[in-house]
């Protein structure tokens, strides 16, 4: 088994698998998606081609708000516009290959991508207020890379390692595939499914730039919720953007001892690093933070962490998401029992913080991060059998 320094990340001295797919497909360049092109940049292309700019608005509404499952559907183009498109551009950068259903009716869908990877996404309806958005909501939990390089010991995201970043057609592409796919409209967006966000900054703030846009989905940014495992120097990047994105941080351990081993970055950015750059984040933002923190049997789930995670949240100002950990095939780790995840929720709502007990919804369809897409790439032989971690 080949094993390889991260290189993205040389702070993290611990190996990883070397990634299996280059050996077997060449990375082919396709047209770009017109799904991961802002309007500025579809106007200059227009230049360049001679055409009128004002085109550029009924591109955009036939991707975004018609929702064209093909280019010579955009009946209101000339045919030649139409042709110059299609040679220049693929509609999406999805080709979505697999759904799966729940019965508390959250939806994974399962994308290929154009080199042979796949991503997941998952529509969540009716969601209770879990970041301070309203409820009864549909929220799309999206994918910013394929696997991880941050290898948290609890998350199929990171079993096979790292493999590359999602470019913005294809983050921004996954919330019109849910709406094409599903019929409805996604009110909320959570960047939580496959892969650290943060890693993947300047394809994620694109495609933040294109998903907020009036002329394609015009989702408002408060309704958008970043998800990191910490990394302070973006946290930091993230908090000078002027849209008012919301931050959720994966905590999962409320001191270094128990947080390290369970999330190597805990080793790169301790907490005392990351609570300096959480009071940065407050300094520029009015929003609250969530602290999310999974309940792991016997792990990070005493009565002492939940007194001291009180303590970080009342000092940070932040509400905190328990979340019983959801089981992954060929890991270990276990969820407390329903009781005791009550008991740990009651010692943070008696230190009077804002806290909830998220009941886990999908958990019938491996909702949890990168689950459906590790399936996928091993039965389908991109990556080995049996996981990864070696
Ligand atoms: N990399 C980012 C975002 C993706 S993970 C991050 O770590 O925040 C999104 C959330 O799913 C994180 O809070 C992560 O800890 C959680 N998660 C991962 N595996 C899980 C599991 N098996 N059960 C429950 N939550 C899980
Ligand atoms: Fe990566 Fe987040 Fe999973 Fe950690 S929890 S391995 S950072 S996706």
């Amino acid at each position: 088994m080949t094993l390889a320094l991260c290189e993205l990340h040389p702070c993290f001295h611990f190996p990883i698998r070397a990634d299996p797919i280059r050996k077997l497909r060449p990375h082919t360049m396709p047209f770009p998606a017109l799904t991961g092109i802002t309007p500025e940049v579809l106007a200059a292309w227009l230049q360049d081609v001679g055409e009128p700019s004002f085109r550029a608005g009924q591109i955009l509404e036939w991707v975004w708000q018609k929702k064209a499952l093909t280019i010579s559907q955009m009946t209101n183009l000339p045919v030649a516009l139409r042709e110059k498109l299609a040679r220049s551009f693929r509609l999406t950068a999805l080709e979505h290959t697999h759904t799966q259903g729940s019965a508390d009716s959250t939806r994974k869908f399962l994308f290929r991508l154009h080199d042979g990877r796949y991503i997941e996404s998952v529509l969540i309806p009716a969601n209770a207020a879990l970041y301070g958005e309203k409820s009864d909501r549909r929220t799309l939990c999206v994918s910013s890379q394929v696997g991880c390089a941050y290898g948290c010991g609890f998350c199929a995201s990171g079993l096979a390692g790292f493999a590359r970043n999602l470019d913005p057609a294809e983050i921004a592409g996954q919330v019109l595939a849910a709406e094409q796919l599903s019929g409805e409209r996604v009110d909320n967006l959570v960047f939580m499914g496959m892969g650290e966000p943060l890693a993947n900054l300047d394809c994620l703030l694109v495609s933040i730039a294109l998903i907020t846009n009036d002329q394609t989905l015009h989702l408002g940014a408060r309704h958008l919720t970043v998800s990191t495992s910490g990394l302070v120097p973006q946290i930091r990047q993230l908090a000078e953007h002027p849209q008012q994105i919301r931050l959720a941080i994966s905590l999962h351990g409320a001191t270094d001892e128990v947080r390290q081993q369970i999330m190597p970055i805990n080793r790169k950015w301790p907490l005392v690093e990351l609570f300096a750059a959480l009071d940065y984040w407050n300094s520029r933002r009015k929003q609250r933070l969530t602290l999310e923190y999974i309940l792991i049997q016997g792990v990070n789930d005493a009565p002492v962490q939940a007194a001291l995670l009180a303590r970080h949240a009342r000092r940070l100002h932040a509400k905190v998401n328990l979340i019983p950990y959801n089981t992954v095939a060929a890991l270990e780790w276990q969820r407390p029992s329903a009781d005791h995840c009550r008991a740990f929720l009651e010692i943070l709502q008696q230190a009077g913080v804002a806290a909830t007990l998220r009941h886990e919804k999908g958990g019938d369809i491996d909702a949890a991060c990168g689950q459906l897409r590790l399936q996928q790439e091993t039965t389908g032989g991109v990556l080995p059998q049996g996981g990864a971690i070696s």
